[in-house]
């Protein structure tokens, strides 16, 4: 199949416009035209990988982070970026990340984290801002249904685990078509009043052009009326971190130990322990510690995140236990999410997870 199918899958449960400012998810090398019919998953494109890829005859790389995060401005092989990038253009190999935009949604890395853990309740811990929208449009009262549906469809109403939510006001319209109109009621050049029903309904904001498209097929109207409304809320299922609730409380040693089978860390560098039992805890794949004042805030026991520094594990100020389990360790089920999620849809598609352990981190025990 084209690449551009398996993308574009991808970032319709992931939209790229999730992702962080700092980062470069999406088609990082290749074409969305070419032919692929075998990926290769991983968490970091390094060279052996795209030598795995090779061998294993994968046309495409589906890595969780992005080999390339700043400009380069040569190629000649000098550090092992250029020489990934270099490797993977002579051999027809695209590489596609799905990064932060795969953090940041519902069902993806922290999710896979939590249900590791056996977490249950779990939601976003720190939910984003400024990806809502609101549509309002007039529609005469015999077509409103019709736009409602449309406007669904397209992805609009959805309220936490609500879908179709909009809301509806009746009253009148007037309008006056010019000289070359064809009014759907109504004659040109006299103004006319028509019931019509006012239909609001939220929409997450890179649906926008999707939904409009909807709206315009939808609505009865040569000329649609509706105005967009930027939004400060919070969008409930979108942002970073997780937290989530243990079936039955543990004590603090015990989670630790749990942790550590479950999530197969070789060694936790965590805060001491604050005495209290385990109930809530928090998650967030890779480095974390910028979420740990919503953790605190959550009132999670213990925040599972990673590359956490000396001075900052002094901020868990005895609230709350950091633990610290490696970053590779806590993304590593995020290539069996991917597997999973590829496999599901494309039955037809060969998917396979790379067989190299790309931890740069090793441990001296
Ligand atoms: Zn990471």
């Amino acid at each position: 199949m084209k690449l551009s199918l398996l993308t574009t899958y991808l970032e319709s449960l992931a939209p790229l416009a999730y992702q962080e400012d700092y980062d470069n998810s999406g088609l990082i090398v290749g074409n969305p035209e070419q032919e692929v019919n075998q990926a290769l998953i991983s968490l970091d494109c390094t060279e052996a990988v795209v030598d795995e890829a090779i061998a294993k005859g994968c046309q495409v790389i589906i890595s969780h982070h992005p080999i390339v995060f700043r400009g380069l401005k040569k190629f000649n092989g000098k550090t092992y970026v250029e020489r990934v990038v270099e490797k993977a253009i002579r051999n027809h190999i695209a590489i596609y990340a799905i990064h932060t935009n795969l953090d940041n949604v519902m069902n993806g890395v922290n999710e896979r984290i939590c249900e590791t853990l056996g977490l249950t309740n779990c939601r976003i811990l720190n939910p984003k801002n400024g990806l809502l929208k609101k549509l309002v449009t007039y529609v005469p009262t015999e077509k409103a249904e019709q736009v409602r549906n449309a406007l669904f469809h397209a992805g609009a109403g959805n309220i936490g685990d609500y879908s179709e939510c909009s809301f509806s006001a009746e009253g009148t319209g007037t309008f006056k078509g010019g000289e070359d109109t064809n009014p759907y009621v109504g004659e040109p050049g006299t103004r006319h009043y028509e019931n019509e029903v006012r239909i609001e309904t939220v929409y997450p904001a890179n649906l926008e052009s999707k939904l409009l498209m909807a709206l315009f097929l939808a609505h009865p109207y040569e000329e649609v009326a509706y105005d967009l409304y930027s939004l400060t809320n919070q969008h409930q299922q979108v942002g970073s971190g997780m937290i989530g609730e243990l079936d039955e409380v543990m004590d603090e040693g015990e989670f630790l130990f749990e942790i550590k089978e479950k999530m197969q860390a070789q060694v936790i560098r965590h805060t001491a322990f604050t005495g209290k039992s385990v109930k809530r805890v928090a998650v967030c794949g890779g480095a974390g510690g910028f979420l740990l004042k919503h953790a605190i805030a959550a009132g999670a026991d213990v925040f599972v995140t990673a590359d956490y520094k000396y001075h900052e594990f002094f901020d868990a100020e005895g609230k709350i236990v950091i633990a610290d389990i490696g970053h590779f360790e806590s993304e590593q089920f995020t290539q069996q999410l991917l597997y999973e999620i590829i496999r599901k849809k494309f039955t037809n598609f060969a998917v396979r997870l790379t067989e190299i352990n790309t931890n740069p981190v090793k441990y001296f025990i």
